[in-house]
């Protein structure tokens, strides 16, 4: 299964939702962050469960400012909500972590997929996507997938070539009222993530597959009640 419209049930078989939250054991600082990846722009994303509320907000905003075909999703709110605990709502973002050592790019035959050599961030080039999939089978998050219209892979690129460009936050922050999304650049002492990062434990999404992901969530520690 390679299409992130069928990701629900992929993501429940890979036990990608109980792993993903609710252990310290990957947290960093975002001090830890900037010895980690020098001195280039390093742009990530946090997640906060605590704040989201479910309410789609982000994904709609993103179909409609990156042209996402309608069925299709370069992200989603997964609802990861434990049935013994239904009051104890829990909803995880899904979409490319943009990794640092990104399979996809590293995959591609013909640098569609390349990472951007100002921003770093792994994004395409959809003229030259012969739609092969490598990079699809490549990505070990299973979020990259075929637009149905433009026929080439695409994949979340914290809206390099709309909102980025136009200077604005990606679509998904500006949508969201509930603070639940942050973007920045991990190496910008000033940037806003970095204070909350130094202040609140977060964790990366399935860490092992050693891929560095630059999406970082800072998970809900609530008990069910
Ligand atoms: S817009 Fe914000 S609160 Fe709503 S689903 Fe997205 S991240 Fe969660
Ligand atoms: S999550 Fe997948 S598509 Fe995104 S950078 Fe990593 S390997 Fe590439
Ligand atoms: S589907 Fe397109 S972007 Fe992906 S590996 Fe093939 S040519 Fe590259």
């Amino acid at each position: 299964m390679s299409n992130i419209n069928n990701r629900r049930t992929f993501l429940k078989g890979i036990g990608f939702g109980s792993v993903l939250l609710g252990t310290m054991q990957y947290s960093l600082s975002a001090k830890e962050e900037q010895e980690n990846v020098g001195k280039k722009p390093h742009y990530g994303m946090i997640f906060d469960q605590t704040k989201c509320v479910g309410c789609s907000d982000c994904e709609i905003a993103c179909t409609k400012v990156n042209l996402v075909p309608k069925g299709q999703h370069r992200l989603y709110v997964d609802d990861q909500t434990d049935p013994l605990h239904v009051k104890d709502r829990r909803f995880v973002r899904i979409s490319c972590q943009q990794c640092e050592d990104s399979p996809c790019t590293e995959v591609c035959p013909t640098s569609a997929c390349y990472r951007d050599s100002i921003t770093n961030i792994v994004t395409m080039n959809t003229d030259d996507c012969i739609g092969c999939k490598y990079c699809i089978v490549a990505c070990p998050y299973d979020v990259r997938f075929i637009n149905n219209e433009t026929h080439a892979a695409e994949n979340c690129n914290f809206c390099l070539g709309t909102n980025l460009k136009d200077g604005k936050d990606p679509a998904c922050v500006e949508a969201c009222k509930y603070d639940a999304l942050v973007f920045g650049d991990f190496n910008d002492d000033k940037a806003y993530m970095n204070k909350l990062l130094n202040v609140k434990d977060s964790v990366r999404m399935k860490p092992g597959f050693g891929t560095k992901p630059s999406i970082r969530y800072i998970p809900s520690l609530k008990t069910g009640v």
